[in-house]
């Protein structure tokens, strides 16, 4: 195996045993960004190599002294481009944002750089984390490795990609509404949201405030571990992070018998036949490793999908107000009043989507509409959190598909955005509940892409999706 194939784990070994250094590993990555990038796209920027390596070749030194070297060993770490990057832009795949440099870094990335790890560049991703493909890039899109023909899912597609192309070692996404499970389960990588409020939302640029939350895109649920212990923690710049005392940092132990839930709304007509047929799998092989399989009930399932939809889209006109032409961003270059400034600095900054959202949210958020949809998708929303209480009491853990289908062709849902909102059906619900969720590849379909299940956890309970998606991990077919 080459080096960038390795896992963080793997290279933290043979990183301590000094059989190769991080020097090593760096030149490994960016040569396979060199071969690849041009047909997978996964990254809107590449850091300097000279740079790059300057900064391993530090971690080298400082480990050759015998200094002690933060949890991520000097390796690189991919990072969605709406997170911001002190002295890197950082564009949200928007042309509102083409030339933002931040002059901070985001606490995510402050803890990252605090535990030596390097960023390697910034991911690809749906316009402002809207769309469920990464077709929504205003700058190019991206392919899933797995078959140059198929998206990798959105909407942190380019980090889901970079990972399982071997461009980077780790990757971090953001999730709104299953933006880094989903392309994760495209890619055939481990995908993990952590519960709202686990990891700080100081830096990313907001979408749904209410929903967002940052998390890892790995090759192994250990590195998901890993990385999680880095950025999660509690942050007083952002008023919503929660000090959650158990969990991430807790070293592994072996999984009691669990009870795991498997709710009838997940498993509906429309869903793909392999997909269910991955589902059986590995229900029996659950069963194996001694855990019970019960069947439960989340009755507002069907609704998710519009409640989320309502939600976010009110969050999300409100968040991009503030792109305006006058702060920072994208202006027209040319007006004729401070109206027409506005106007076409966001008719010609936003993409469609986005577009079409800050419409439906002004819309939903507007007097006299205000009761009929937000106010009700807000109702609606305590209704699927009381599904999800209900069914902790019965179990353990939830496992559900991550989306109907696999990954499916580039330009096949584009031009149906509600055909496109769909995707999201099965996994909306973990944000609008704030509950973490994880999706973990489990063998591929007879087309050769990546098949994937979803468990989800009560509240702060991450360590105990990583157990599970542990064992399922050693049981899984490749
Ligand atoms: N498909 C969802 C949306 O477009 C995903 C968003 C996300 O998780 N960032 O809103």
């Amino acid at each position: 195996m080459k080096l960038n194939e390795l896992s963080a784990g793997a290279l933290k070994e043979l990183l301590e045993a000094g059989t190769v250094s991080n020097c090593d590993v760096m030149a490994a990555v960016l040569d396979r960004i060199e071969t690849v990038e041009e047909s997978i796209g996964a990254f809107l920027t590449v850091r300097d190599r000279q740079a790059l390596m300057r900064e391993a070749e530090a971690v080298d030194r400082r480990r050759r002294k015998g200094e002690r070297i933060g949890a991520l060993a000097g390796l690189p770490v991919a990072v969605k481009d709406n997170i911001c990057t002190e002295g890197v832009r950082t564009t949200c795949a928007s042309k509102m944002l083409e030339f933002h440099v931040p002059p901070y870094d985001a606490t995510v990335i402050a803890r990252i750089k605090n535990a030596d790890g390097i960023v390697l560049g910034k991911t690809n991703m749906d316009e402002f984390a809207m769309g469920s493909s990464t077709e929504n890039s205003a700058f190019k899109i991206t392919r899933n490795p797995h078959n140059l023909s198929y998206v990798p899912g959105g909407t942190s597609g380019g980090s889901a990609a970079a990972v399982a192309a071997n461009e980077t070692i780790l990757a971090i996404g953001s999730d709104t509404g299953g933006s880094i499970r989903q392309p994760a389960s495209f890619c055939g990588v481990v995908g993990l949201k952590p519960t709202y409020g686990r990891v700080s939302r100081f830096g990313l640029l907001a979408y749904g405030s209410s929903l967002d939350q940052i998390g890892t895109l790995t090759k192994t649920p250990a590195d998901a571990r890993l990385l999680l212990s880095v950025i999660a923690g509690h942050d007083p710049k952002d008023a919503t992070s929660v000090g959650f005392k158990d969990g991430a940092n807790a070293e592994p132990e072996n999984l009691k018998p669990l009870k795991i839930g498997i709710p009838k709304e997940y498993f509906i007509q429309g869903v793909d036949s392999e997909v269910l047929a991955c589902a059986t799998r590995v229900t029996s092989v659950l069963r194996e490793l001694g855990h019970e399989i019960i069947e439960i009930t989340l009755p507002h399932t069907p609704y998710a999908v519009p409640t989320y939809y309502v939600i976010a889209a009110a969050e999300m006109s409100s968040n991009l107000a503030r792109y305006d032409g006058c702060r920072y961003g994208y202006r027209s270059s040319s007006y004729a009043s401070l109206r027409d400034m506005l106007v076409k600095t966001r008719t010609e900054g936003f993409g469609r989507e986005v577009q079409r959202r800050i419409l439906l949210g002004t819309f939903v958020l507007s007097a006299g509409y205000y009761d009929a949809y937000y106010e009700k998708a807000m109702k609606v929303r305590k209704l699927i959190c009381s599904d999800f209480q209900e069914a902790f009491l019965q179990c353990d853990a939830i496992m559900t598909p991550v989306a109907p289908t696999p990954a499916f062709k580039i330009g096949e849902k584009t031009s149906d955005p509600l055909n496109m909102y769909l995707v999201d059906i099965f996994s909306v619900t973990a944000n609008l509940a704030g509950l973490p969720g994880i999706s973990i590849p489990f063998g591929h379909s007879s087309q050769g892409l990546p098949l994937s299940m979803q468990f989800l956890g009560r509240s702060g309970q991450e360590e105990l999706l990583l157990q599970l998606s542990t064992d399922l991990w050693k049981a899984s077919p490749e």
